[in-house]
């Protein structure tokens, strides 16, 4: 649901090591969250639960195993159900998986009154049958984000309903409204703020 176009760029290579020395910068730049699935790392408990995906499979692309622009944030559940599976070279209208470096995720599906995703190319219908896409957790997290946007649109549209009637004659109701409307800001800050804070970071854990 909130996908985000992940930057690769040849340069940032890194000039020694192996691809899992590189995890706190695959995940910065894949925004701490799976590219898959969208979830962030927060709800999965940390990077340490978070896996490296090869996007082209290091069994089928051993050339490409410490390639950076290869490598990709991805939680544990997408990234067993993709394996070593590649059937085709991205393409849109194939049976294949769309790069997330060069498409947004986001223009690949739509959402229906389920909190369903559903591919709108051959691709990404391959993408959310093999990747389980509708799995509950996603849906539980959509449906959650969904009704805070909603809650919000509603309050602002009684907000304007009790301007307009005049707030004197709507004095307790405008009270309660505004109690209401703190504890709403309160719980959408909290929501933002969990998708933010990282729960630990690979150097924390690894202190003796
Ligand atoms: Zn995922």
């Amino acid at each position: 649901m909130n996908w985000k176009l992940v930057n690769k760029d040849p340069a940032t290579q890194p000039k020694g090591g192996i691809y899992s020395d590189w995890k706190e910068q695959i995940a910065k730049e894949c925004y701490y969250q799976c590219v898959y699935c969208s979830i962030h790392e927060s709800q999965f408990g940390g990077i340490n639960n978070f896996h490296i995906d090869h996007f082209r499979p290091k069994s089928l692309f051993k050339n490409l195993e410490n390639d950076i622009c290869n490598l990709f944030y991805s939680c544990p559940i997408c990234n067993r159900f993709k394996s070593d599976d590649w059937p085709n070279e991205p393409n849109l209208d194939t049976l294949s998986y769309a790069d997330p470096s060069n498409i947004d995720y986001s223009d690949l599906f739509e959402l229906n009154d389920d909190f369903q995703i559903f591919g709108k190319y051959t691709a990404s219908r391959y993408l959310e049958v093999r990747l389980y896409l509708n799995r509950a957790q996603l849906i539980f997290e959509r449906r959650e984000e969904i009704k805070v946007r909603t809650v919000t649109v509603l309050m602002k549209e009684l907000a304007d309903l009790i301007d307009r009637v005049g707030r004197d004659d709507l004095k307790e109701a405008n009270e309660a409204y505004k109690s209401l409307i703190s504890i709403q800001t309160r719980i959408q800050e909290l929501g933002e703020l969990r998708k933010k804070i990282r729960p630990y970071e690979l150097k924390d854990i690894r202190k003796k």
